[in-house]
């Protein structure tokens, strides 16, 4: 038997914070309707701090609670479809997919049915609320707003083989914070659901369902090999697992960056969804109620959660598009996805998590509020905060990641970043060092950055990794020294 370390909030499994109980609604695909928001937004200020955090599996967070949460609130919640019947799997991680499942111009299979099919398995089945709290299950549809980059243990890929749809398996394996690797295996469809029941069966023959101290699915699959954990799973299905033939070839549909955030059109003639930027991941009450009047009002009564951290307005009619903007605006809330907080990211650092050596919120915050009037971005720059190198916030590489630090000075102990950009030719977890950098000073470094790879970029196109990747690091510090020169003198 193999054993590992677990520990995971859920609805039903509140875990303390450093700024009170956390409770995680885990919302399946990330899809809620109207009702469920009231229901969420009434819990937050009841219990919590008045907000909710959308989080990077397109869960709900409520934070700061200070008093537990009344079971006949819980047994509500469950009524509404928020929080598992069977409370023993409450706490197993939320089942990701492309937000735009369903409405998508450009995906080859709606996914929305495979969440609720393995939603439902999990359910039924009560053996496997002993799989670890973080098995990670993704189905992307191949459509404009991809999710298979995310970090996930088994990820479901649409693609289309000589016209057909199929799946393309990936499995984590190898080491931690990489994205599942793709077994070359191909499944139909209705092949799908089978072979994920075999693969967390061969995860469970493995571990010690009793201890609380559960392995990652890639620590076994490392542990076995790929090829004889597949071998294993072969053995529980009543047909064969085919890979790839030579001949056939696969269309590798292209996502479309930041089609998450803005207005876009839907499959559907006429409909339009509208992606809210939510800084940090978080909105407030009376935010989530005026959302969820909006959603009533001009569209299906639904909002998506993504795990890029906003939420998705849906099924807007053409002629309503503008009017549900400027309603929300008076919300304070946006779609653009020049607004430097649309793909701003950070853990919940100091005020939320023991481990954290900075106040990544509270920083990240500062330098869009720094930025709003100096900077602006006519495409996105992502720019990652994390409080420690367990990167739990985004685990995929982005254009700037601030590692926080602190570092012994002739004054005493200093906070502040290691600059992380681009992408190192290691594949190291967080790209090419750049430089410390304090707290207090960190801001204006960023704003020099930015401004030198608006002036200095090869075209629109161009996106901030691969203008840093174009430069030793040592230039790429010069040009901004210079520019900050420049700068002083006008
Ligand atoms: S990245 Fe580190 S500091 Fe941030 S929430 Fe995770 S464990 Fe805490």
């Amino acid at each position: 038997m193999l054993s590992g370390f677990t520990k995971c909030p859920g609805l039903f499994y509140a875990t303390p914070a450093q700024d009170g109980i956390l409770s995680r609604i885990r919302i399946p695909g990330g899809i809620l309707n109207s009702k469920q928001c009231r229901a969420i937004a009434e819990i937050a200020d009841l219990y919590g701090g008045g907000y909710v955090d959308v989080t990077n599996r397109a869960n709900l967070q409520i934070r700061e609670i200070h008093q537990g949460i009344n079971a006949e609130v819980l047994k509500r919640l469950q009524k509404l479809g928020l929080g598992s019947n069977n409370t023993a799997v409450d706490q197993i991680r939320n089942i990701m997919t492309s937000p735009t499942a369903g409405i998508d111009p450009q995906e080859l299979v709606d996914t929305r049915p495979f969440v609720q099919a393995w939603d439902n398995y999990i359910k039924a089945n009560s053996q496997l609320s002993a799989l670890s709290a973080k098995f990670s299950v993704c189905f992307d549809g191949g459509g404009i707003v991809s999710v298979s980059d995310r970090v996930n243990d088994i990820v479901f890929a649409a693609v289309l083989v000589d016209g057909n749809v199929y799946f393309r398996l990936g499995l984590s394996v190898g080491a931690k914070g990489k994205p599942a690797k793709d077994t070359g295996i191909l499944l139909p469809l209705e092949n799908c659901l089978p072979v994920l029941a075999a693969l967390a069966d061969v995860y469970l023959a493995h571990i010690d369902a009793s201890s609380k101290h559960k392995l990652r699915l890639r620590e076994v699959v490392n542990s076995l090999g790929c090829e004889n954990y597949l071998q294993e799973v072969q053995q529980r299905l009543a047909f064969p697992l085919s890979s790839l033939g030579q001949k056939e070839k696969f269309v590798e549909r292209t996502a479309t960056k930041y089609h998450h955030i803005g207005i876009h059109p839907q499959r559907q003639p006429s409909l339009f969804y509208l992606g809210v930027v939510l800084p940090l991941g978080r909105i407030e009450t009376m935010q989530i109620l005026g959302l969820a009047e909006l959603a009533e009002k001009y569209g299906s009564g639904t909002l998506r959660l993504t795990p890029r951290q906003n939420i998705l307005l849906t099924d807007i009619p053409q002629q309503w598009v503008a009017d549900v903007q400027s309603k929300m605006a008076a919300l304070g809330l946006d779609c653009s996805v020049s607004n430097i907080n649309s793909v701003l990211v950070a853990c919940s650092g100091k005020r939320g998590c023991a481990a954290s050596i900075t106040d990544t919120k509270g920083d990240a915050l500062a330098l869009a509020e720094y930025l709003k009037n100096r900077v602006s971005l006519d495409s996105p720059v992502n720019i990652h905060f994390s409080g420690c190198a367990k990167s739990c916030a985004q685990h995929s590489k982005s254009d700037i990641t601030l590692l926080g630090v602190s570092v012994e000075e002739e004054n005493g102990t200093v906070e502040g970043y290691r600059v992380y950009v681009g992408v190192d030719d290691n594949d190291l977890q967080f790209g090419r060092e750049y430089q410390f950098v304090t707290v207090a000073k960190l801001p204006a470094l960023i704003e020099r950055m930015l401004l030198v790879y608006k002036t200095q970029r090869l075209n629109h196109d161009e996106t901030f990794r691969e203008f840093a990747n174009r430069y030793q690091i040592s230039q790429l510090k010069q040009l901004c020294d210079r520019s900050h020169v420049l700068n002083q003198c006008q």
